[in-house]
């Protein structure tokens, strides 16, 4: 006679798009996993982390097709969970970050299935790190918004107005390719012409793309792919632009690397928590 073992969720973010940047614990996730459900915007080179044995199914909406509902998730997860499975939930960046979680904590919650969320690196901070700025700058740039720009969601876009202040960086997630509205919505709440504004497509992914331009100039720049996000703010003032990255690129391609080594003497000991 076979019993069924309760099965477990795990809710993972599945980072930007870099299998580098997954988590040692959601990598771990995906390899004891018996099904794996995934959006879309979770990337090749992180699926391809997933064992072959492993049945993976994406759950997003490709080419406009019609994606899994809400409900039908819930099924799948909770079926696989009761009968002993478990179950990686993956989503891009962080699951908690604009990432619908809620619905399926409830219902997981509801079926009493034991459930962990595992979180990952959302994509304004990979887009931070690729451009070399922080966020926050303790003179100028003390309060951190992550806005879903959403066309559908016009309560948020409402409000998060009273977020937009001169020392705040912003982060517009979803942002859309048409920036007018978005450049005259920003101008009117107290925004000059010379804000800086980052652009950046495909974070931590190989097609990686940013633009580096000011609010007063945001509504001519040319289309990227997407995912894409939009970063305002002085913090961006100082951030690596395209020509950047092209210049590096041109540079690796032309160099040979010289190595040094570096004398840290007595400041050296063997790691101190590794047995
Ligand atoms: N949970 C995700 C966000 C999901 S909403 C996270 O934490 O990152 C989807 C939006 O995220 C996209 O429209 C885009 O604005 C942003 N995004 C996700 N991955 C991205 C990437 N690699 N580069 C740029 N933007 C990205």
């Amino acid at each position: 006679m076979r019993y069924a073992l309760p099965g477990k969720v795990y809710l993972v973010g599945a980072g930007p798009g870099s299998a580098k940047l997954l988590t040692l614990q959601a990598l771990e996730a995906l390899q004891e996993a018996d099904l794996v459900l995934h959006d879309d915007l979770v990337s090749d080179d992180v699926l391809a982390r997933i064992p072959a044995r492993t049945a993976v199914l994406s759950v997003g909406k490709r080419c406009a097709q019609k994606k899994a509902s809400q409900e039908e998730i819930h099924r799948r997860m909770i079926g696989a969970a009761r009968s002993g499975k478990t179950v990686v939930r993956l989503k891009g960046g962080d699951p908690l970050i604009f990432g619908r979680t809620k619905d399926e904590i409830l219902a997981l919650r509801q079926a009493g299935i034991a459930f962990e969320i595992i979180p990952g690196i959302t994509a304004a901070s990979a887009a931070a790190a690729e451009a070399q700025i922080p966020l926050t700058e303790r003179s100028s740039a003390e309060k951190l918004v992550f806005v879903s720009n959403h066309p559908s969601k016009e309560k948020v876009r409402r409000d998060w107005h009273t977020s937009v202040t001169q020392d705040a960086t912003l982060v517009f997630y979803m942002p859309g390719s048409d920036f007018a509205a978005l450049t005259a919505e920003l101008a009117a709440r107290g925004l000059g012409e010379r804000t800086p504004c980052l652009l950046v497509s495909n974070a931590a992914r190989p097609d990686q793309k940013m633009i580096r331009t000011v609010l007063g100039e945001l509504g001519s720049v040319p289309r990227v792919a997407a995912p894409s996000l939009l970063i305002v703010g002085s913090a961006v003032a100082e951030a690596r632009a395209e020509e950047w990255f092209a210049a590096r690129r041109n540079a690796q391609e032309a160099s040979t690397p010289e190595t040094e080594e570096l004398s840290l003497g007595s400041q050296v000991t063997p790691n101190p928590v590794k047995k």
